[in-house]
């Protein structure tokens, strides 16, 4: 089903959405692009004459903490849909269950976290640190067996069940993948969000127009190998940026001073540059660096190649001559992908080749191609730059982005289309 498809006039909907905003010392929202992000799902919805039961977490709480509380929001949600949300500060007591059932077409009822309640994420919580794994394996089991009915429970509020939290999608918590079982084929979907989300990660994966980029930028090679592996059977060209690159640079036998390097993924990387021979995959990686003498915004700086760095020095940022390269591929493609600056972008005498990166991607999308941004920082990238707006699609999913790209299946995408 899908929501353009649904009738929603006189059904309640249960909405699992992503309102895990940032909070100030004084619970101000510092960010609220989250919620932004699910009011065409929410207000389509009322406009359609239904009712909406609305689920979120916000931060990693242990239990019920007032710090954690979804009322801090409830005031902004009022404002940005123009109606009255109600509030049940529990998402299972007798209080939730009287005011969804109450609900009349056009209302809107917010639960307090999901997870104050160790059943929504499935893991047990409270456990001593010298548990035995016996004991461990004893809590586990508890809580996955007391998630069903706390899975029932939030399925029992409503008639129809819609997913549109996208960063929550990989994990398999009762609000964003068991709840759906509650409900056929005919009652659950996806929201606007969501569906955007997974037609650009199905256009990079399974519709792509060559020839396809990569740029893999972000500190660590570790923290990206899956993805890179999954990339080199799909991409044409896959850039290598940020402070990966010296871990490859020194893999092959060059001098990177005191550049960020895993000295323990140095065959790794020589295996990746092998891979992508046999596959055919055009592999770019830095000719030069701007490198620093220390790891600060105020550090003497100069450029250098990237096989040559002095000793006490580092690189922050890649050079002229690899801002060239990069653009040049990034220029003559038509399905792009990126994820990780090429330096560390937080300081802003390095932010010029992420910059530079961003630019690129801005012309090629003008250009026709389609452009997918996402993963943590090159999303602040493209914003701090005022770039967002050019590239074909910002994906509000870290985690998932990267697990979807992996190519894994994602438990709450899953879900829906069981
Ligand atoms: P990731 O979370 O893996 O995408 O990495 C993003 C982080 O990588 C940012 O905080 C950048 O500051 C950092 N980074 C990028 N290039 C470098 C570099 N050359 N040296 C150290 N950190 C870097």
């Amino acid at each position: 089903m899908t929501i353009d498809q649904f009738n929603f006039a006189g059904k309640k909907a249960f909405i699992r959405v992503d309102f895990n905003v940032p909070l100030d010392e004084n619970f101000n929202i510092t960010d609220d692009t989250r919620m932004r992000a699910a009011l065409p799902t929410l207000k389509k919805i009322l406009a359609n004459g239904g009712s909406l039961i609305i689920g979120s977490h916000l931060g990693r709480p242990k239990g019920p903490a007032d710090k954690f509380s979804l009322k801090h929001i409830l005031k902004h949600l009022e404002d940005l849909l123009g109606v009255e949300v109600q509030f049940a500060n529990d998402c299972m007591g007798e209080e939730a269950a009287v005011k969804a059932s109450a609900l009349q077409a056009g209302e809107v009822l917010l639960l307090e976290n999901l997870r104050f309640y160790a059943e929504e994420e499935g893991k047990p919580r409270g456990l001593a640190e010298d548990a035995t794994d016996e004991e461990k394996k004893v809590a586990k089991a508890a809580v996955k067996e007391s998630q069903k009915e706390f899975t029932k429970k939030l399925a029992s509020y409503a008639d129809c069940y819609v997913n549109d939290a996208f960063g929550t999608a990989h994990r398999a918590h009762a609000s964003t993948a068991l709840i759906a079982k509650h409900f056929d084929k005919n009652s659950k979907m996806f929201g606007y969000l969501m569906e955007k989300e997974v037609k650009a990660v199905d256009k990079i994966l399974n519709d792509i127009q060559r020839p396809f980029t990569a740029i893999m930028g972000g500190s660590k090679v570790s923290s990206k190998i899956e993805i890179i592996e999954n990339l080199l059977s799909k991409v044409d060209n896959l850039i290598i940026a940020g402070g990966m690159t010296y871990t490859f640079t020194k893999a092959m036998g060059g001098k990177i001073g005191i550049s960020i390097c895993e000295d323990d993924k140095l065959d790794l990387a020589l295996d990746l540059v092998k891979k992508a021979k046999e596959k055919g995959v055009n592999l770019v990686l830095a000719v030069d660096a701007k490198i620093a003498d220390a790891f600060s915004n105020d550090a003497n700086t100069k450029f250098c190649p990237v096989n040559e760095i002095p000793d006490g020095w580092e690189g922050l940022d890649i050079g002229p001559k690899t801002e060239e390269l990069f653009a040049d591929v990034i220029k003559n493609s038509k399905t792009i992908l990126w994820n990780g600056p090429t330096g560390v972008f937080e300081f802003e005498n390095f932010t010029h080749g992420s910059r530079t990166v961003g630019e690129a991607i801005v012309e090629a999308t003008k250009n026709g191609a389609f452009s997918l941004v996402g993963g943590g920082d090159s999303v602040a990238c493209v914003n701090k730059f005022g770039l967002a707006s050019g590239v074909s699609y910002v994906s509000t999913g870290g985690g998932a982005l990267l697990e979807a790209i992996e190519g894994k299946v994602l438990p709450g995408i899953a879900a829906i289309n069981e």
